[in-house]
């Protein structure tokens, strides 16, 4: 006997359990029938189809179905979900997005394959919901259908050894109810499934006649729903002096917190941060100086308590979250930060030598091109057009690696500057341009010089504050 469900699983490597990519939201929640609407809690009101199949004892669908719910709350107590029945519907029709959660027992389309228990049917409104950092599709409908060519049993009986093949009614809800809270398969079909947490879940793919071993959530189910919406904590870091940033000149400070989801009694007792470059803090919200270059992840591992569950540890990573930089610098080996190679006639081509090795530390090139033969020669009065176009006046542009028209014969000085978040840098070349001739064939020949690397870059134009 398989269980079956359509959604797409993803997963999750850091995490022996999947999710199905879907939840729901807090703006979900229903109200609670004895009016108890401000608990907190993630309430979901479900019904279901009026047309009842009569293999199970009288009213025992309702009993099951309600059983299925109820066990996630009382494992997961961390989730802080809750449900409400709501009575019998005549919505007629599964997967009929209409955003509720019905449950059907005579599968109306009669889709379901022989072997079959069940099917969850998920179905997204096409917006996203947030829970502790992650996103997810939200649902816009959920709807689960028995199979009604399925002997089902109830667990009393089946304990009772009273089973002659049949499946247990409530392990088969309680899973389907799983897969409608948002849960994929802890392994699925054909899926190499070496822990038996794994296979004893009930999120598992699979249950045998007469086996009721998934009616309660196992450690694995718990850690599934409690990860989606349960407390956790999300990091947030940034410059006490750029608002907003975590990109900036070394030595940079970043600022950290940690905001808490889940119920609204959570709080956060303790931290332990790792920020990356090696260092780590027990501080409740450090501040940390980034002295080396580079793109840091930070994690967080916090402890937490609520008044709805025990105490626990929970962790959190961003990658890539922090990046420090030097002043823009030539890659290694590179002879300066440019080159220049003669393509035709005065048409020359620049190659950019900037190290782009971390990320985020390079984010403005400025070219300009001024006729003369040596640094002092960088002035505005020198400023030429060399991208073909005639601006009075010269021109400079952000290209990373532009073509250069020059105007004429003559000696030229070709200068870029580098910018970021680490400072700004520039280079110059003085160029002696010659019309005519393809030479292609020898692009190192036509008469340039190397004139070296202006440091501070006095005389450029461009030029940005980040060292504040
Ligand atoms: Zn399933």
């Amino acid at each position: 006997m398989l269980l079956t469900l359509i959604p797409l699983l993803v997963s999750n490597p850091a995490f022996a359990w999947k999710h199905a990519g879907y939840a729901w939201d807090v703006s979900d929640a229903c109200d609670a029938a004895d009016g108890s609407a401000d608990d907190g809690l993630l309430r979901r009101c479900w019904d279901m189809d009026d047309d009842i199949e009569d293999s199970l004892p009288e009213g025992y669908q309702l009993e099951a179905i309600q059983y299925g719910f109820d066990a996630w709350e009382e494992a997961a107590q961390c989730a802080a979900i809750a449900n409400e029945y709501t009575g019998t519907s005549e919505r007629g029709q599964a997967n009929a997005g209409d955003g509720g959660t019905t449950v059907f027992w005579d599968d109306p389309g009669d889709e379901m394959a022989p072997g079959v228990l069940g099917v969850t049917y998920l179905v997204t409104d096409n917006g996203s919901v947030i829970w502790n950092g992650q996103r997810y599709m939200h649902f816009g409908d959920t709807d689960i259908t028995f199979n009604n060519d399925v002997d089902w049993g109830t667990t009393d009986d089946i304990e009772r050894g009273l089973c002659n093949q049949e499946s247990a009614i409530e392990g088969v809800a309680t899973h389907e109810i799983g897969h409608s809270w948002g849960l994929g398969h802890s392994c699925d079909e054909g899926e190499a499934c070496a822990d038996s947490t794994l296979k004893e879940a009930t999120m598992f793919w699979q249950v045998g006649a007469c086996d009721t071993s998934q009616n309660v959530p196992n450690e694995d189910d718990i850690a599934s729903i409690t990860n989606i919406y349960g407390p956790a904590i999300v990091i947030s870091g940034e410059s006490p002096l750029q608002a907003d940033d975590r990109t900036g000149a070394a030595p940079f400070e970043v600022c950290f917190s940690v905001t808490v989801g889940g119920d609204d009694s959570v709080i956060v007792s303790a931290q332990h941060w790792v920020f990356g470059d090696g260092e780590q803090s027990d501080e409740l919200n450090p501040c940390h100086t980034y002295t080396t270059v580079g793109q840091f992840s930070v994690s967080a591992t916090a402890e937490i308590q609520s008044d709805v569950c025990d105490a626990q540890t929970v962790t959190s990573t961003q990658l890539g979250y922090v990046v420090a930089c030097d002043v823009p610098a030539p890659e290694e080996g590179a002879d300066g930060f440019f080159e220049v190679k003669k393509v035709d006639g005065l048409s020359y081509q620049t190659i950019n030598h900037t190290d782009l090795s971390t990320y985020g530390c390079v984010d403005t090139i400025q070219w300009e091109v001024y006729k003369g033969s040596a640094e002092g020669d960088i002035k505005p009065e020198n400023l030429v057009d060399f991208n073909g176009a005639d601006n009075a006046g010269g021109e400079s542009i952000g290209a990373w690696s532009p073509k250069l028209e020059f105007p004429e014969a003559g000696s030229y000085v070709v200068v870029m500057n580098v910018g970021g978040p680490g400072g700004v840098a520039a280079g110059f070349m003085v160029v002696d341009a010659a019309d005519g001739g393809g030479c292609s064939s020898v692009p190192n020949s036509v008469g340039m010089s190397i004139a070296g690397m202006m440091s501070a870059a006095a005389l450029l134009l461009r030029r940005r504050n980040t060292r504040a």
